[in-house]
């Protein structure tokens, strides 16, 4: 499946789920370099989330932003896209 979901179980966060479009991710990291403990790189080198609650919405969003292909997706615990907007 291209797009993979992964479902924020934080009480202290507005964002309810995170989505990657695989087909846009090109494995540029810079997600990991912001935040290593939410992303890593699969064998295919497109990301996935392996600590979907590790950081807080801050720190969620700036991952996001830091994507050039903007393949993160983040919505809130009402299934509204907060980002890209
Ligand atoms: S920053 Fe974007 S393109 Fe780079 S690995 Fe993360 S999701 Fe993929």
């Amino acid at each position: 499946m291209a797009k993979q979901e992964y479902t924020r179980n934080r009480s202290d966060s507005k964002i309810g789920k995170i989505v990657i479009d695989r087909d846009l991710c090109i494995g540029a990291a810079s997600c990991i370099a912001v935040s290593g403990t939410t992303f890593e790189l699969d064998d295919e080198n497109k990301a996935v989330v392996t600590g979907v609650d590790s950081v807080d919405d801050d720190t969620l969003t700036m991952a996001a932003e830091s994507c050039p292909t903007k393949a993160i997706l983040l919505f809130d615990k009402e299934g509204k896209q907060v980002f890209p907007k």
